[in-house]
């Protein structure tokens, strides 16, 4: 992974741009070095991650070192954040500001990015060390640590530049969080492993995306959505090569918009944080709105079905996959089959030209409703596609009757209850109308934009 990091892509003063701060290859494999000596030998390390220079260097660092790195989210609060410091193991803390959590019980090592290290690089550690622990979003319980192996990062990365037609030409935006999968592995160490010009607009939004011209831009469904509601910005990325959206459904209006006011439609590709990017849109494929496309090289998939049914638990298998949970021997096991396939739980359906269209979590977003099964996305995107109805969520609840009942709940104005669930019943079907609508001032989400289904409030 490193000797790419440092071999590929031709260096330039503004080579990586993070939040309006400019930096060389060069430089900041400088200021890298120059941690290692202070991190090499520690059990793991972690990193206060901002959206900053500062974050990029300490993580190429921890790298560099061998050290597994841990990504914090810079707003977490005492208690998620304590949790990771201490469930990771991390010995020291990495971050611009010494002070910044000067009251959690671990060393703060600060990072300067003017520093250079004369020294040459470490050799390279080997494939199988650990390279992140890397926490889950959360969206259904608390965040788990993940062991991610540096041969995962290294075939997930090139997998998507095979797919992605992904080169040293390409500059990457994008302004995602610097502590998940999305922003921090496909966002930062792809750029630098495939040699692309980054730049991380600091926090994502229309404008500054607009004015960073790229050629590749990465965003979650609510970066998409912000985007296709400010025509202007949108028409701005006209010039781009390929919008690539993921972490959770893209709804089919904003697909809609996207393509009329860019003029492409955008790609879709699914993952997690314990198998990375396992399913894609390729870039010379079909772009069809609601499919997440085809398993990415290396990787296998197989759905598994019940009694016939066309959906079915996604299960995937390849070089890309973690190595377990983070002392949670019980949690990894559990999560694979018998023979070796990791249970994603999430539900999906394989068209018969292979294409993947995620139906959502098992555990949320799959009803079953009077004997039939619906899944939340698709009465989702119905509601969504009501002009009053900005945001939905749909979830299943229990039903005497009906086993589970249909609840939406959703950010509108000027629309009832019953107009709603009419105009379901009639885009759709009746079976898979709301039987409930619930007018919420905004859905609860996390860092990443995911609705957190359990944090809604009961029927
Ligand atoms: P936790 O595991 O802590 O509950 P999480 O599953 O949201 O949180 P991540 O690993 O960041 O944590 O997210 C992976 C999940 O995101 C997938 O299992 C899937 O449900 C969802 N997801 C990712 N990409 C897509 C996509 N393109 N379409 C639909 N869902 C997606
Ligand atoms: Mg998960």
């Amino acid at each position: 992974m490193l000797d790419a990091l440092v071999a590929r892509g031709t260096d330039s003063a503004d080579a990586l741009t993070v939040d309006g701060r400019r930096t060389s290859r060069e430089r900041l494999l400088g200021a890298a070095t120059a941690l290692v000596e202070r991190i090499a030998g520690a059990p793991a390390v972690a990193v206060h991650a901002s959206a900053s220079l500062e974050t990029v260097t300490a993580v190429v660092a921890g790298l560099l070192a061998g050290v597994p790195v841990v990504p914090v989210p810079p707003d977490s609060g005492p208690v998620e954040r304590d949790h990771i410091l201490r469930d990771s193991g991390a010995a020291l803390l990495l971050a611009a500001d010494r002070q910044v959590w000067a009251e959690a019980d671990i060393e703060t090592v600060p990072v300067d990015v003017r520093e250079r290290s004369g020294a040459g690089l470490p050799s390279e550690p080997a494939s199988d060390a650990t390279a992140f622990v890397l926490y889950t979003s959360g969206t259904t319980g608390a965040p788990k640590g993940v062991l991610l192996p540096r041969s995962a990062v290294a075939a997930d990365l090139d997998a998507l530049a095979e797919a992605w037609a992904w080169t040293a030409q390409d500059t990457l935006v994008h302004g995602l969080p610097l502590f998940h999968v999305h922003g921090l592995v496909l966002g930062v160490l792809g750029a630098l492993r495939h040699g692309s010009r980054l730049v991380h607009t600091g926090r994502p939004g229309p404008e500054a995306y607009a004015r960073a011209g790229g050629s590749l831009y990465f965003g979650v469904p609510t970066v998409w959505g912000r985007v296709a509601a400010d025509p202007a910005s949108a028409a701005a990325l006209k010039g781009a090569r390929l919008l690539v959206s993921g972490s959770a459904p893209l709804p089919a209006p904003v697909f809609r918009d996207l393509e009329r006011l860019t003029g492409q439609r955008p790609v879709e590709r699914y993952g997690m944080t314990e198998t990375l990017i396992t399913v894609s849109t390729r870039a010379d494929g079909e772009r069809r709105q609601g499919v997440v496309g085809v398993p990415v090289s290396g990787v296998s998939t197989r759905l598994v079905t019940e009694g016939g049914a066309e959906i079915g638990e996604l299960q995937v298998k390849g070089p890309t996959l973690f190595t377990g949970y983070l002392g949670r021997p019980e949690a990894t096991a559990a999560s694979f089959t018998e023979d070796g396939w990791f249970r994603t739980g999430d539900m999906a359906v394989v068209e018969p030209d292979g294409t993947h269209r995620i139906v959502g979590r098992a555990s949320t977003d799959l009803i079953k409703s009077g004997g039939y099964r619906i899944g939340a996305g698709e009465v989702e995107n119905a509601l969504l596609d009501h002009p009053a109805v900005r945001e939905a969520a749909v979830v299943g609840a229990p039903h005497d009757d009906l086993g589970q009942q249909i609840v939406a709940y959703v950010v509108a104005d000027g629309v009832s209850e019953r107009q709603l669930i009419d105009f379901v019943a009639r885009e759709l079907s009746a079976h898979k109308r709301p039987r409930v609508v619930r007018f919420l001032e905004t859905l609860p989400r996390n860092a990443m934009g995911k609705p957190q289904k359990k944090l809604l409030p009961p029927v």
